[in-house]
């Protein structure tokens, strides 16, 4: 039931930073370092979704594309480090569903990603429920003691990766990746600002603090001490 997705990617910060991520939300993740290697890993174990990378070694994406094209419908998402309108209808004559132009935010490519997967198998909005807290994918809005609260695009999307990986901590380094992006430049306090805005949000006047700080590390969505 997990979707399977391969990244063909032969830039590994760029591999990495897909495979991490998208593990990161329940997706099985193959991944593969050249065309050749992605068309046999392919008909190896065929995936629900392919994140395909225009400029390869060898083999290149759009040429990865048709071959991939020609053996199944799998939805076929490609990365282009260029903005240049041909790579985009070249993709898309050799048979891709969606481009994205680098650099892309995670949370970018994650809409596109759902966006492909939900084409082939329709869902609805869902809300997020932890202790009293909800979030609503649909609204986009949290909920808790009572109150509803709106919530801008970062915050929202930092609270659904806690929402997503409840008790789990969260390194600086992922909320970093999954929700500003790999070309965000770290060393910023930024992290800890959206944090403080949500935990004003979440806790109102005096609710039980939700998002904790595990110092030296990052944050966990948790039950406050009894
Ligand atoms: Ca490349």
């Amino acid at each position: 039931m997990t979707p399977r997705i391969l990244v063909i990617e032969d830039e590994e910060r760029i591999r990495q930073f897909l495979k991490r991520g998208l593990t990161y939300e329940n997706y099985v993740v193959d991944t593969a370092i050249d065309g050749k290697d992605g068309l046999e890993k392919a008909r190896d174990t065929p995936p629900d979704l392919v994140l395909l990378d225009i400029m390869l070694p060898g083999m290149d994406g759009f040429e990865v594309c048709r071959r991939l094209r020609a053996a199944s419908d799998v939805p076929i998402l490609m990365l282009t480090a260029k903005e240049a309108i041909e790579d985009r209808v070249a993709g898309l004559d050799a048979g891709a569903d969606d481009y994205l132009v680098k650099p892309f935010s995670f949370d970018e490519l994650l809409a596109r990603v759902r966006a492909l997967l939900r084409r082939a198998q329709p869902s609805q909005p869902q809300v997020h429920r932890f202790s009293d807290l909800e979030l609503d994918t649909g609204t986009r809005q949290g909920r808790r003691g009572g109150e509803t609260f709106d919530l801008t695009a970062k915050e929202y999307e930092l609270l659904e990766l806690f929402m997503r990986n409840p008790r789990q901590v969260l390194t600086r380094d992922v909320i970093f990746d999954r929700v500003w992006g790999y070309d965000f430049g770290g060393g910023s306090n930024i992290i800890e600002v959206y944090v403080r805005y949500l935990r004003q949000k979440t806790e109102g006047e005096d609710l039980p603090r939700l998002i904790h700080t595990v110092r030296g590390v990052g944050y966990v969505l948790r039950e406050s001490d009894a």
